[in-house]
């Protein structure tokens, strides 16, 4: 990143990519409403359709499976609230946007734990799902904090054995990890337009055919009667121009291996300088943009803070929608203690990121560190 500032807090928001800005301030001169016939509505729906298009192309699905949401928490509630079943399975490491509505749905609600990994107990799973009655398993497809993987494409599979419908959030891991749809065999999966560079305020829900998913938004005949409202064009156009984009980068793999080398970078000197800290998930499959580390004795809060100043921004544990350092559930799921968990750091990289950038971290890390020392042996 140029400029006095170092961005490093990618799965919070990624920077808008300049062909993302680039077409949604061409579709802000488009005059018309989606749903007029005329001239200047077709313009508008030809913008729309095109985007719907790239983002089902992003995971192999077909653009009618493609319902734009404002972001890809509304996917998530429409998922939870609109699937047409008794129960619903997820796991305890799952963002806010489907453990609440999932708890405020008011159905059976059951929680599958991970191990100390992070990843999904499978053998848990299958024998929850064991019990009849129609469910829904809402999984994500990579942690925001830790980055780690799940194995969907198993869970899928152990889901549909047993006839229960089966929901993804993939906002961390679409354009980030290779997903088809075909393979996958979802029923449902969330991603969301400014975790892969375009605006803020964009997300959508990829649905498979007949499936009968309730509306949560009634009044307007838009999105195929699935989210009525007069959909942000600007905005869906430049979701659609930063899927092209990410998913460009994608089809590469020069990219996730970039990323991945800054991280590893980060990761082993990070271990030169602090040899007790503590990288969470390092043990297994992770998105190559994600790193969530702890150094024991010095808080979260002193981190960010110590960061922020040295112009740098990086996150704390589930700190994305509230701004604040709470201890997180993922970390408590995996086993790690509160005391440890107070000091969690995640840095996450993106398209943006440089060479550079992890330089200045670890100038910055070094000194917090080194006076952190020199405090305790005074
Ligand atoms: N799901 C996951 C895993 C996330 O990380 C986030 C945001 O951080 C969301 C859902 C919500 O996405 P949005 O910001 O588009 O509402």
């Amino acid at each position: 990143m140029t400029g006095l500032r170092t961005y490093l807090d990618h799965n919070a928001t990624t920077p808008l990519r300049p062909e993302a800005r680039a077409a949604v301030t061409a579709a802000l001169d488009v005059v018309g409403n989606g749903s007029s016939v005329h001239y200047e509505g077709r313009r508008a729906r030809g913008l729309i359709e095109e985007a719907r298009g790239e983002v089902a192309a992003l995971v192999g699905a077909r653009p009618e499976m493609v319902v734009f949401t404002s972001s890809a928490t509304e996917a998530n509630n429409l998922a939870i609230f609109g699937a047409p079943v008794e129960r619903i399975v997820v796991s305890a490491v799952e963002h806010a946007s489907i453990l609440e509505p999932a708890q405020a749905r008011g159905c059976a609600l059951v929680t599958v734990r991970t191990n100390s990994a992070g990843v999904i107990d499978l053998d848990q799973l299958e024998s929850l799902l064991a019990d009849p009655g129609p469910t829904l398993v809402s999984v994500m497809a990579a942690n925001n904090e830790t980055g780690v993987i799940q194995p969907i494409a198993e869970i899928a599979r152990l889901a549909h054995d047993r006839g229960a419908l089966v929901h993804v959030d993939a906002v961390q891991a679409a354009g980030r990890l290779s997903l088809s749809w075909p393979v996958l065999d979802l029923d449902m999966m969330s991603v969301s337009g400014h975790k892969l560079g375009g605006p803020q305020g964009t997300g959508a829900l990829i649905v498979r055919d007949n499936l009968n998913l309730r509306p949560h938004m009634w009044g307007g005949g838009q999105e195929k009667r699935r989210r009525a409202g007069t959909e942000n064009v600007a905005g869906i156009a430049g979701f659609g121009a930063a899927v092209q984009a990410a998913q460009r980068s994608l089809a590469r793999a020069s990219e996730p291996s970039r990323l991945a080398a800054l991280r590893d970078r980060f990761e082993t000197a990070l271990v030169e300088l602090a040899p007790d800290a503590v990288i969470f998930g390092s043990g297994t499959e992770r998105l190559s943009n994600t790193s969530c580390f702890a150094v024991p004795g010095i808080s979260a809060e002193l981190l960010l803070v110590a960061l922020d100043l040295d112009g740098i921004a990086v996150s704390s544990g589930s700190a994305c929608s509230s701004g604040k350092v709470a201890r997180s559930h993922v970390l408590a799921a995996m086993g790690v203690g509160d005391e440890l968990s107070s000091g969690a750091i995640r840095v996450s990289l993106g398209w943006s990121s440089t060479e550079a950038d992890i330089d200045r971290l670890l100038a910055s890390l070094a000194r917090i560190v080194e006076r952190k020392r020199t405090q305790y042996a005074a």
